[in-house]
């Protein structure tokens, strides 16, 4: 019948039209990941066994090793893994065919850096793997902030910095986030929101460490929301005041 078409247009329009809003106001909310969302791709260096399937696997030679031979067990042992983000897909090819699960996806997909350069990650061998083999329960020393062995020289650096301007938040956090904002008065607000609720300091700090426009950005709409929410319950109680 001439014009259905159209009408079955308009039927999906008006479904969507009340149908509940998923927008998601992004970057101050995250959105919802799926479980087997793929992000960032990292790999467990101390289970690698230098094998290169996972080189070879790769369609955009994204991944590359430096390997050597170990001396005692005459073995093939791991000193470098690099990680060249920018080329990877994520078909998973690597991940599937790697025979020590040692590749993994994770949920970060906030990827982009301000040079090229940046996007590479390399892996480096911890000197605690050329150690003699700790006996069974030994291997936790129970020392605090130790960093985690196989993670790359940027994300030890990006993770001490985190750590530095975390202090600094807790210390003094109107100075430090005045430089995020507009005015001293945004700074205390802000100061209020992050100190209400801690996932919020942590997102503005790795903004800090990583991107500074950003932070800004996040910072300046974190005060705006907040002064809205301000607004909108003083003309509340206003209204209910003139009731
Ligand atoms: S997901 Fe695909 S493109 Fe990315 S590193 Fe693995 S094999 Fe290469
Ligand atoms: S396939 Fe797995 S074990 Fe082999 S080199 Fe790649 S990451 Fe290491």
């Amino acid at each position: 019948m001439y014009g259905t078409g159209l009408l079955k247009g308009m039927a999906i329009t008006l479904k969507y039209f009340f149908s509940k809003k998923i927008t998601v106001q992004y970057p101050e909310e995250m959105p919802q990941l799926q479980e087997r969302f793929r992000g960032r791709l990292y790999i467990e260096f101390e289970k690698c066994i230098a094998c290169g399937i996972c080189t070879k696997t790769c369609p955009n030679d994204v991944l590359s090793l430096e390997d050597a031979r170990d001396e005692n067990t005459k073995k093939k042992k791991l000193i470098s893994y690099t990680i060249d983000h920018q080329y990877c897909m994520f078909c998973n090819l690597c991940v599937e065919n790697c025979p020590s699960h040692c590749l993994h996806f994770n949920h970060d997909f906030e990827m982009s850096k301000y040079n090229r350069e940046d996007i590479k990650e390399v892996y480096h061998r911890p000197p605690e793997m050329d150690q003699v083999a700790p006996s069974a329960g030994t291997s936790d020393s129970g020392e605090a902030n130790e960093p985690a062995p196989g993670l790359p020289e940027e994300a030890l650096k990006k993770q001490k910095k985190i750590e530095a301007l975390m202090t600094a938040l807790d210390k003094n956090p109107v100075k430090v986030l005045s430089r995020y904002v507009e005015n001293e008065e945004d700074a205390q607000i802000l100061a209020g929101i992050i100190q209400a609720d801690r996932s919020k300091a942590e997102k503005i700090v790795e903004l800090m460490a990583d991107d500074q426009d950003k932070a800004r950005k996040v910072a300046v709409a974190f005060v705006n929301k907040e002064k809205k929410q301000r607004q909108s319950q003083g003309e509340g109680g206003e209204k209910h005041e003139h009731e």
